[in-house]
């Protein structure tokens, strides 16, 4: 016997008949001898909707509050479960963030866990009861709801599997894995069998929006073993314990893997785009010391995160135009915040664009393997992609380009790297 996390995502969650067929496969996950807590997302959709309200209600929303709002989506669907699972005839409860409870810190609308009290799910468990907990919400300090920024079910499925000691955290989602680039992009994309916590942080972090990014950090340090799976099976689906998903696991396993599967080392593991990011040029700023720190160091304070930087080659008269990337939903804060520090930077004009789109490659193998970026740069090049700032990390390059050309630069690269499946994988 062991004790299975499983979470289940909104499109698996969108409606009763949906909601019932979940109910199935937790059932059956039981019946195999398992102690099962499960991890449910609002209906597809609803997490949206309720945001719009918050925007409707008021446009500068406070967080504490909006938290109040988004949060019940997950309530619903968790109490959904449980009554679905009682009328199959299995034992089930929910127990919502604050009864467990799953202490986060006070940062609301993207808490941090803090600490998780498991005392009463492991005795309701041990007692045969299928425990059923709403993710992405969790109570501060003072008291009050709080939610995990978005995707954060997954990170409340990892952060129960490792309070809990579960053997595995099973994600139910709409694809049957991890894929070597989102498959509703690139027909030709490829299942990967198992992928390294350290690539899948990167690719998640780059736009695979498969995981939360913060859901692989966390079963990365707990040591949580991850599987993504499809909740779209029939009853005679390969059982989950016998991994039909993409395993996410340390290097030592993926090691194993590749050896028993006579698998290959690839250079590049996977390709991910991300459209949610927005440029900021800055034009005729004062080419000298300290000016950089004038333009990123209130941004900093407002926590708006800085990804990619380029500074142009200085102009005439000492001055430079410096572009860079911020989260889309942060733009407006941020030119609010560049255009009251004006003097203070010494720029000419400010110019903003949101059509824009960044495209990465990832794959451990780049540590020893030279070449990865050039041969990306060329292959956009052959195909008129224009790279307008580049970034890179030991595992991974990233390219900012046009966001109408995002669809056809993640179909070159992914041809480029010879990762297309071959006509005998489909
Ligand atoms: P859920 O609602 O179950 O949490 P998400 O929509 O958050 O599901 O994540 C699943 C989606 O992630 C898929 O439908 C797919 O389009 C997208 N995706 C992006 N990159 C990848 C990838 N490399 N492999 C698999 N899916 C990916
Ligand atoms: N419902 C939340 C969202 O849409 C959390 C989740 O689904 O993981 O972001
Ligand atoms: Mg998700």
């Amino acid at each position: 016997m062991a004790r299975i996390v499983m979470k289940f995502g909104g499109t698996s969650m969108a409606g009763t008949e949906r909601v019932r067929r979940v109910a199935n496969i937790v059932r059956r996950q039981q019946a195999a001898g398992h102690e099962v807590a499960v991890v449910v997302s609002a209906m597809a959709g609803e997490t949206d909707r309720l945001v719009n309200f918050c925007r409707e209600a008021n446009p500068v929303f406070d967080p504490a509050e909006y938290d109040v709002v988004v949060s019940s989506g997950e309530q619903v669907t968790a109490g959904l479960l449980a009554l679905t699972l009682r009328a199959l005839g299995c034992e089930a409860r929910s127990w919502l963030g604050w009864q467990l409870p799953i202490r986060t810190f006070d940062s609301y609308s993207n808490a941090k866990i803090d600490s998780l009290d498991v005392e009463g799910l492991n005795a309701s468990m041990a007692a045969g009861e299928i425990a059923v907990i709403p993710g992405f919400q969790g109570v501060s300090e003072e008291g009050r709801v709080t939610t995990m920024g978005r995707g954060g079910s997954d990170t409340t499925a990892v952060a129960i599997a490792a309070a809990i000691g579960a053997q595995r955290c099973d994600i139910y989602t709409d694809v049957d894995g991890v894929y070597t680039t989102d498959p509703r992009i690139v027909a030709k994309a490829r299942k990967l069998k198992a992928v390294t916590y350290e690539e899948m942080l990167e690719l998640a972090s780059v736009g695979a929006k498969v995981l939360q990014t913060r859901s692989v950090g966390l079963a990365m340090k707990e040591g949580v073993r991850v599987q993504v799976l499809s909740s779209f099976i029939d009853d005679d689906a390969t059982p989950a314990d016998e991994l039909p998903g993409t395993l996410i696991v340390d290097d030592s396993e993926m090691e194993e893997i590749r050896k028993a599967h006579g698998m290959e080392r690839q250079v590049v593991t996977g390709i991910a785009h991300d459209k949610n990011e927005a440029k900021i040029i800055l034009t005729r700023v004062p080419d000298k010391p300290g000016a950089v720190a004038h333009i990123f160091a209130p941004l900093a304070e407002a926590s708006i995160n800085v990804d990619m930087i380029i500074q142009n080659v200085g102009r005439d008269k000492g001055e430079t135009d410096v572009t860079f990337t911020v989260p889309q939903n942060d733009l407006p804060r941020a030119q609010a915040i560049l255009e009251s520090k004006r003097d203070d930077i010494g720029y000419n004009r400010i110019i903003t664009d949101n059509r824009i789109a960044k495209i990465s490659v990832v794959g451990v193998g780049m540590k020893s393997h030279a070449g990865v970026a050039a041969d990306m740069f060329r292959s956009l090049a052959e195909r008129g992609i224009n790279i307008q700032a580049i970034s890179t990390s030991e595992i991974k390059v990233s390219v900012m380009i046009d966001e109408d050309e995002t669809e056809l630069a993640v179909r070159v690269l992914h041809t480029a790297y010879g990762l297309d499946a071959s006509d005998e994988d489909a």
